[in-house]
Formats: C-alpha cells, structure tokens, sequence
C-alpha cells in the first residue's frame, strides 16, 4: 500500500470503506487500483480526497484545474487561499478566514452532506462530501451548469408570468386580485407595527360620457393617461392599482390622513390642468374618499374609503372627500 504522498491511496483505514464494495484481491492488487485511478482522472471528473486533517492525499487532473491547485499547495485551506487571492476556483465571496473558519465547520459535520458552488468562468458544481474512517473526505464535484441556467430561465418565466397575473394589461398598474392581496398584507403590517395606513379610492367622473361623445379608444387613452398622472404622485413604497373599469386605488403605507389627501389633491389638480393634458384630446376629474387604518377588518377600512367616495360624487364630483 502507497503512503499518502499527495497522490495515492490513504492508509488502511481509509480503504476499509472501498473493500466493502470491490473485491479485496483486486483492491489489493496494484495494477487494478493504478488503473482506477487513471480511470477516474480520464473520466474527466473532479474528485478528491482529504486526509483527517484536511492535506489533500488525492486529487483528479480536472479537480486540479477546477481549484487551480499550485504545486507547493498541501491543504485545503492553502488550496482556498490561493483561489480567493487569485479569483480563479470556486468564488469565495466572503473574508477567506471567515470562510475557513465556516467550511471547517461544516466539513466532516455528517456522514454525507451535499452542497453548491459557482466557479470563477460562471460554471456550477454539485459537491458530495462523504466522510469515510478515520476521518478521510471523498468529494466528487457534478457540473451542474446546464442545470443552473435551466433554473434561471424557469425562474425569468416564473416571475414574468407571476407579474403578468398582477398587472393589468390596459395600464400597466397592479390589478385587482394583487391590489387586494397588498391591501391585506399591509393592514397586518400596520397592524402589528402601529403604523399608519392609508388608502384613497377613486373613480373617474362621468366616464361613460367621455366614452360616449369621444369612443371606447379615446376612454382608454384616458385611462392610460390617469396611470401616468398617479404613479408620478406615489412615494416608492406606495400601491396604485386599477381594481375596476375606471376605478383606482392607492395604498400608502406610513401615509397618515392628511399626506394621503394631499397626495390625491396633487393627482385631482394635476390633471384638471389642461398643460397636462397636451395630446389627450378631452379634459376629465376624478373623485376620491381617503380613509385612514384604524385597526379594524379589510371590508370596513375599504367600506369607509367607498362611503367617502360616494359622498364626493354626491357633492358634485371632482373633489376629494375624508371618511369619518
Ligand atoms: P360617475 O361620475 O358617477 O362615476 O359616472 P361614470 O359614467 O364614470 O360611471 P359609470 O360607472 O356609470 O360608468 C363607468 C364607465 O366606464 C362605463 C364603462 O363603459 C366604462 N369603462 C369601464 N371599463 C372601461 C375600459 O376599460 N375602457 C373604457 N374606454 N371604458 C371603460
Ligand atoms: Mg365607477
Ligand atoms: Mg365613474
């Protein structure tokens, strides 16, 4: 049996575990294991193997590559210094102690373990580490590459297709189903933090009428122009959905009464200005009610911001109106 000169076979207490599994008078056998050996290093797959106190005893010509291992370098954590002070290797995005400190930490922690990393020319590897006798580690590296960029495509066509459920196509805005699920989500936030909430509803005046004297595509423009005029108004945390024909919502999150009525008076003023309106081809307003979170269940919050809706377009339109 070889000593452990960096190349070849650990001592008997690492081979224990391979007898298991080939017979003991070809293990033994010198030329048998040389020819393993070079089988697994034409293979072209990374493999290693680490002695209990981490001098690599093993390593393929592709694991050598793969971690750009020097000649002078003996261990793991020489292995690792040297492709965190060349970025060649296995990316090592944190301080490199910090990783030695965190890898001997989970090396040699169970029997099997299995984990990820992503290489400096963008490949990616799946590493099983078993732990044999004695403390020795067997890693074998699986380029997972083509897997990984399968993942990232399903992932883009995963949220595309989550952002077109949310969004509605005329506008652009979230659209009902994902305004009500934010809605719900931010009452608890305020909820649990005693944070203030805002919401202001908001329906255009006398739509029909524009579509009527001025066609369906003439309405539309309007709508798509009312989007722009809102999302301008909005503070980066806020929520402006469309949840009907020509009504809107917005959500303000940390937005007390009075900065949700002025921010909907900003919107109402911006767009009665006709300089606003260059190319639209028709004037408009809009009403709105604004309600603050006090606490209560979703439907009453969005039945008093609706109650002060109502009442602004009973006063006669084109203002906005505070709910009790
Ligand atoms: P009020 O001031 O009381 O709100 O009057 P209104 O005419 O706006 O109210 P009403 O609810 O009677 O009419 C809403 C109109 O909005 C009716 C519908 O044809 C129009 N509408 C709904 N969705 C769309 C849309 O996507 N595009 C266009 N162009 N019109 C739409
Ligand atoms: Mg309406
Ligand atoms: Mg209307």
């Amino acid at each position: 049996m070889r000593r452990n000169d960096g190349q070849g076979w650990p001592q008997e207490s690492g081979v224990a575990h391979v007898d298991a599994i080939l017979p003991l008078a070809l293990i033994r056998d010198r030329a048998a294991t040389d020819l393993i050996l070079s089988g697994l290093d034409a293979s072209g797959v990374a493999f290693a193997l680490f002695s209990p106190d981490d001098v690599l005893s093993y390593g393929s010509t592709a694991f050598r590559t793969l971690f750009d291992v020097q000649p002078g370098a003996r261990t793991f954590a020489d292995i690792m210094r040297n492709c965190h002070a060349t970025g060649i290797g296995p990316r090592v995005t944190m301080e490199i102690e910090a990783f030695l400190a965190m890898a001997g930490e989970r090396r040699r922690s169970r029997p099997q373990r299995t984990f990820e990393i992503d290489v400096s020319d963008d490949r990616w590897f799946l590493v099983n580490e078993t732990l044999l006798p004695g403390g020795w580690l067997w890693h074998v590296f699986t380029d997972i590459s083509m897997l990984k960029s399968n993942e990232r495509v399903l992932q883009q066509a995963r949220d595309a297709a989550q952002l077109a459920a949310d969004t509605d196509p005329l506008t652009g805005l979230v659209n009902r189903r994902a305004a009500m699920e934010r809605l719900d989500a931010e009452m608890q936030a305020a909820f649990r933090e005693g944070a203030a909430l805002s919401l202001v509803l908001i329906d255009l005046d006398h739509f029909k009428t524009i579509n009527d004297r001025y066609g369906h595509a003439r309405g539309d423009a309007v709508l798509r122009h009312f989007a722009a005029a809102g999302r301008q108004q909005l503070r980066g945390g806020d929520i402006f959905a469309r949840i009907g024909g020509e009504e809107f919502m917005m959500l303000m999150p940390g937005a007390g009464m009075p900065e949700a009525v002025a921010t909907a008076e900003r919107l109402r003023s911006h767009i009665a200005r006709a300089e606003n309106r260059v190319g639209l081809g028709c004037a408009y307003t809009m009403s709105a009610g604004v309600a603050q979170f006090c606490g209560t269940p979703a439907a009453d919050f969005f039945e008093r911001a609706d109650r002060a809706l109502y009442r602004a377009k009973h006063r006669g339109r084109d203002r906005i109106e505070r709910a009790d």
